[in-house]
């Protein structure tokens, strides 16, 4: 089924199911409303482009699968002129498209018009690209530690208001924009899951979602199963890391709890590696998969 009309129907249908108000065409829940029926959650493991050992993509490719990974996450800069290469790479493998990093210009709060015009323009060409490929989502961070943007209760109320029109062109597209929250030395604007989600609910549009990243968390959230939960169904992406952001299992990192938490909202998107890695990632990226299936196991619900 096209990409599109599945997210829609799929959409409407769980709307449907849960009872909830039908708005434009599109199913929209209360953010308090739990679902009838919660998925069986899935670990699919995935990795960045970037961290994959291969001179090619097509390499690259072939070596996650040999990992066992079934998902792949590439950047959003210039993806538009990508798209074939990344099809042909994919093409015979069991790997899919997971989310698409970024890679647009300007912020999406800049005080300056242009400037925030300008990342709007930028993220609806990636993703044009991203609904072409089925991504789940482009991540999109709204603000950086720079010091031109706005802060606080205008910074919000900018987001919300940008991300309507972005939310309809990614829906469009078939696919979303995945709000990802990062820790305060990078961002202090947007460090919560749940503060993501609340700007889900009140942008209230099926094209615009959130992602978790444990390295992020780690250092900002009291309970990663608690956050995963306050997130819920707006969850559409996760990107994995240790406290030193290496691979999962080369430092104390746990995942359990944040696994606990995925299980119980009935997670069946991507878990992508974004970390360096101590060591040969030839032998590391394997090993740190078999760690990370070995905490989805111990996170019992
Ligand atoms: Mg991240």
């Amino acid at each position: 089924m096209h990409r599109r009309r599945f997210l829609t129907s799929s959409l409407v249908g769980a709307g449907l199911a849960a009872g909830v108000r039908v708005i434009g065409g599109s199913a929209a829940m209360a953010a308090d409303e739990p679902a009838k029926k919660t998925p069986k959650a899935e670990l699919k493991l995935c990795s960045q482009a970037g961290r994959l050992p291969g001179k090619t993509l097509k390499e690259k490719v072939a070596n996650l699968q040999k990992y066992g990974g079934v998902g792949l996450e590439v950047g959003g800069r210039g993806l538009a002129g990508k798209v074939k290469e990344i099809k042909d790479a994919l093409k015979g493998t069991e790997i899919k498209i997971s989310a698409i990093c970024a890679g647009y210009s300007g912020c999406i709060i800049s005080p300056d018009k242009a400037d925030r015009e300008k990342c709007a323009a930028s993220a609806k060409q990636i993703l044009t690209a991203a609904g072409e490929l089925g991504s789940t989502g482009m991540v999109l961070v709204p603000a950086s530690n720079r010091p031109k943007q706005l802060v606080g209760k205008e910074a919000r109320a900018m987001l919300v208001d940008m991300l309507g029109p972005l939310g309809e062109h990614a829906q469009k597209a078939g696919t979303r924009v995945l709000l990802e929250p990062l820790n305060r030395k990078e961002a202090y604007f947007l460090r919560q899951l749940a503060d993501a989600a609340s700007i889900c609910r009140d942008v209230n549009h099926p094209g615009v979602a959130l992602m978790g990243d444990f390295y992020h968390m780690y250092f900002e959230e009291t309970s990663d199963e608690g956050a995963f939960l306050s997130a819920g169904k707006y969850c559409r992406h996760v990107h994995l890391g240790s406290i030193k952001r290496k691979l999962p299992g080369q430092d104390a990192r746990s995942f359990v709890s944040g696994f606990r938490g995925l299980k119980r909202i009935g997670y069946r998107d991507y878990c992508s590696l974004e970390c360096g890695c101590i060591g040969d990632p030839k032998v590391e990226i394997a090993k740190s998969f078999r760690f990370l299936e070995k905490q989805w196991a111990e996170a019992t619900v």
